[in-house]
C-alpha cells in the first residue's frame, strides 16, 4: 500500500484557517482595525461598501511596514508581536497569532499599500486567494491602507451564508463600537456606501461613550473607580432608571480588549439587586486592567471569553465597586418597584413611628401639554386616556397628611377616588377599576377581570397589523418637530423600517448624523412624548432576532403596541373602561396579549359563593 498522508498546500490550509478567523465581513473589520491599533495609529478610517461584501477598507496612520514585512505579513503564523512562548504571558497587543492577514488573503482580493515614516517610498501588494499577483514600489502616505474586495469570492458556501446587508452591517457596527470604546484616544471614521456613519474625534472615555451612543446617555452615567493589587477598574455604570430590556450596552474591557463574561456580568447585576425594573439590564462600560500574566492569553481568534487567575476575588471587587458607586449616588436598594414609577420618601416626625407615604408621580407628565393632548383624537377617548390621577397634586400631599393614620396601605387610590369610580358607574354596564390596573365587571358566569395594559396592547397590535397590510393610520402632526438622536444601529433600523412606520402614522425624516426628525406621531400614541415611544419601541424591537418579512411586520406592530399602550397604573373612567372592553372583544384574539400573556380571567360565581359558605 502506498503512503497516503500529504501536507496540505498553504493556500488550502489558509482557507481552512480562514473559516475560523473570518466568519463574516465584521471579522475582517475587527482584524484590520486591531492591526491598526497595534501599529499605534491615532487616526483610523474605515470604508465599507455593501455591508463589506464589495469592499472593506481600513486606512491608518500607524507605523507602516517595510517591503519585506508587507510581503511576510500574509504568511501564516507571521507576526511581529511575539517571538517566544514566554511572550505569551505578557501580551499587550490585540493580535499575536499571525493568522488574520493570511486568512483574509485566502478568501478575498486584497490590496495593501504601506509606508514607514522613515522611508520615502512605500510598497503595494495585490493578492488574490493567497496568490501574490504583484508587489511594487508606490508613493503613498505613512501608515497602512488595506482594501479587501469580494470577500468569500472563492468560498461560495460562505458567501451564501451571509445575512442581509442590514444584519451584516449591524455586526460591523458592533465590532466597531467595541474597538472605538476601548480606544478613545484614537480618532475613528466609519463610512458605509460613502455616507458617514461615525466620526469620532479623539476624546476621553466619557466623551467617547457619548459620541457612540448619543447625548442622552451622558446624564445617566455614574463614574466608577477601584484600584486593588489584582485588578484596577474604571469606567461607568448606568443609572438604574436608564436600564433597558435589550442587552447591548454592557461592555467589559480587559487591558483594552473587549471581553464577554457571563460570570462578571452577574457581579454587576447582583449589585443592582432590587433597584431594577423586571427584565431590564443596566448599562455598563468597565475597563479592567490586570497584569497580563494573570490572564489566559490563549484566546480563541473569534471568541471573546477570557480566563482570570483570581476570578472570584475580581467578582467581589466588581460587585462592591458597583454597589459603592450606586450608594454614592444615593441610589439605595429600598425603592419599591411593585408599581411603575413609584417610590418611597421617608418622613421624619417627632415621637412617632416612621411611615413611608406613597407618592405617585408620572415622569412623563408635561403640564404644558396636558390640555392639548386630552383631545388629540376626539373620536376615541381611549386614545387620549388621561393620567388625571397623576396630575392630582392634592393626592400627593394627602400622603403626608395621612402619615399618622393607620392606613399603611395608602397607595393606588384614595378612598375618595374609589367612591367616585362607583358613583360614576353607568347602570347598564358597571365597571370597577381595581388598583388602576384591572377592569372588573360582572358577567353571566361570574366576575370578569381584565388587565388593562395587556388589553390595550392587544387592541393596538391588531390595529397596527391591519394598517401595515391595508390602510394607514392617521398622523397627528406635531406643532414643533422633534429631533431625536439615536445610536447608529437604532438609526439604521428606523430608516430601514421607515415605510412601515409611516403606515403606522409616523411622519419622520432622516436628519443626518444618527438623528431623525419626528414631524408627526400615530394618533394612538396617547400623551407620551415621541422620544419615549421611539425609545420603548426600539427597546422592544431590538430585544429579539427576526428575519423574514412577515415576521418583521408583526414585530413592528407588537413593539409599537407595547410602546404605545397605557401603563398598568393609569386611572380610567367608566366610559374609557367600557370602550376598552368593547374594543378588546372586537379583537380576533381577546384572551392573550401579543406577547402571549393572559388578558382576561373570570372568577366563577361558585368560587365566590364558596367563600361565604
Ligand atoms: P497579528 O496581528 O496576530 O500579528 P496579522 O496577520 O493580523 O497577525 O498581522 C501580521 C503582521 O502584519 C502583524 O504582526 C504586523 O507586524 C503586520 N501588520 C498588520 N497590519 C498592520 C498595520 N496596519 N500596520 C503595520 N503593521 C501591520
Ligand atoms: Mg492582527
Amino acid at each position: 500500500m502506498p503512503d497516503i498522508i500529504q501536507l496540505l498546500p498553504d493556500s488550502v490550509a489558509n482557507q481552512i484557517a480562514a473559516g475560523e478567523v473570518i466568519q463574516r465581513p465584521a471579522s475582517v473589520v475587527k482584524e484590520l482595525t486591531e492591526n491598526a491599533i497595534d501599529a499605534k495609529a491615532d487616526s483610523i478610517t474605515i470604508n465599507i461598501k455593501d455591508a463589506g461584501r464589495t469592499l472593506i477598507q481600513v486606512i491608518d496612520n500607524g507605523s507602516g511596514m517595510s517591503e519585506t514585512d508587507a510581503r511576510l505579513s500574509f504568511e501564516r503564523h507571521s507576526t511581529s508581536k511575539i517571538k517566544t512562548a514566554d511572550d505569551l504571558f505578557a501580551i499587550t497587543t490585540m493580535g499575536f497569532r499571525g493568522e488574520a492577514l493570511a486568512s483574509i488573503a485566502a478568501i478575498a482580493n486584497v490590496e495593501l499599500k504601506s509606508r514607514k515614516s522613515e522611508n520615502e517610498i512605500g510598497t503595494q501588494i495585490v493578492i488574490e486567494g493567497s496568490k501574490v499577483i504583484s508587489q511594487e514600489p508606490i508613493s503613498c502616505s505613512t501608515g497602512t491602507n488595506f482594501a479587501v474586495k469580494n470577500l468569500f469570492f472563492n468560498v461560495p458556501a460562505r458567501r451564501k451564508f451571509l445575512k442581509s446587508n442590514t444584519t451584516e452591517f449591524g455586526h460591523i457596527i458592533t465590532e466597531f463600537q467595541r474597538i472605538a470604546l476601548a480606544n478613545p484616544e484614537v480618532e475613528f471614521k466609519l463610512y458605509h456606501n460613502d455616507s458617514e456613519v461615525y466620526l469620532l474625534p479623539k476624546a476621553n472615555i466619557r466623551q467617547r461613550i457619548v459620541s457612540v451612543f448619543g447625548k442622552r446617555i451622558n446624564q445617566n452615567l455614574i463614574t466608577i473607580e477601584s484600584n486593588t493589587s489584582i485588578i484596577s477598574i474604571k469606567g461607568f455604570i448606568g443609572k438604574p432608571e436608564y436600564a433597558r430590556k435589550k442587552s447591548g450596552e454592557q461592555y467589559f474591557f480587559i487591558n483594552n480588549r473587549f471581553m464577554r463574561s457571563a460570570y462578571f456580568n452577574k457581579a454587576i447585576i447582583n449589585a443592582y439587586d432590587q433597584i431594577l425594573q423586571p427584565e431590564t439590564v443596566p448599562s455598563y462600560f468597565l475597563f479592567l486592567e490586570a497584569d497580563p500574566s494573570t490572564i489566559d492569553v490563549n484566546i480563541h481568534p473569534t471568541k471573546t471569553e477570557i480566563k482570570f487567575e483570581d476570578q472570584q476575588a475580581i467578582w467581589q471587587i466588581l460587585h462592591s465597586a458597583v454597589k459603592q458607586a450606586l450608594g454614592k449616588n444615593n441610589i439605595v436598594p429600598s425603592i419599591d418597584f411593585n408599581q411603575e414609577q413609584g417610590f418611597d420618601i421617608p418622613v421624619l416626625s417627632k415621637n412617632t413611628d416612621i411611615k413611608n407615604p406613597h407618592i405617585e408621580i408620572d415622569h412623563t407628565f408635561n403640564p404644558f401639554e396636558h390640555k392639548s393632548s386630552a383631545n388629540r383624537n376626539p373620536k376615541s377617548s381611549l386614545i387620549s386616556l388621561e393620567k388625571e390621577n397623576m396630575a392630582n397634586w392634592d393626592k400627593l400631599y394627602e400622603g403626608f397628611e395621612k402619615e399618622n393614620e393607620e392606613s399603611d396601605e395608602f397607595s393606588f387610590m384614595s378612598n375618595q377616588n374609589i367612591q367616585q369610580t362607583i358613583t360614576d358607574h353607568d347602570v347598564s354596564d358597571k365597571y370597577f377599576h381595581f388598583k388602576n390596573k384591572y377592569i372588573l365587571t360582572p358577567v353571566k358566569s361570574g366576575l370578569m377581570i381584565i388587565d388593562q395594559k395587556r388589553a390595550h396592547e392587544r387592541i393596538l397590535f391588531e390595529k397596527f397589523l391591519q394598517s401595515l397590510s391595508t390602510d394607514s393610520i392617521a398622523t397627528q402632526k406635531s406643532l414643533f418637530p422633534k429631533t431625536i438622536e439615536l445610536d447608529a444601529k437604532d438609526h439604521a433600523l428606523i430608516i430601514e423600517i421607515q415605510n412601515d412606520l409611516k403606515r403606522l402614522g409616523f411622519d419622520l425624516d432622516d436628519f443626518g448624523g444618527h438623528s431623525i426628525v419626528i414631524n408627526g406621531m400615530p394618533a394612538d400614541s396617547g400623551n407620551q412624548e415621541p422620544e419615549q415611544i421611539i425609545d420603548k419601541f426600539l427597546n422592544e424591537y431590538s430585544s429579539g432576532e427576526i428575519d423574514t418579512k412577515t415576521q418583521t411586520k408583526e414585530k413592528i406592530a407588537k413593539s409599537l403596541a407595547k410602546a404605545s399602550a397605557i401603563s398598568s397604573n393609569q386611572q380610567l373612567n367608566n366610559e374609557e373602561m367600557r370602550e376598552m372592553v368593547d374594543l378588546l372583544f372586537a379583537c380576533q384574539n381577546p384572551n392573550y396579549s401579543p406577547f402571549g400573556k393572559l388578558i382576561v380571567s373570570i372568577v366563577k360565581t361558585e368560587e365566590i359563593e364558596k367563600r361565604f359558605n
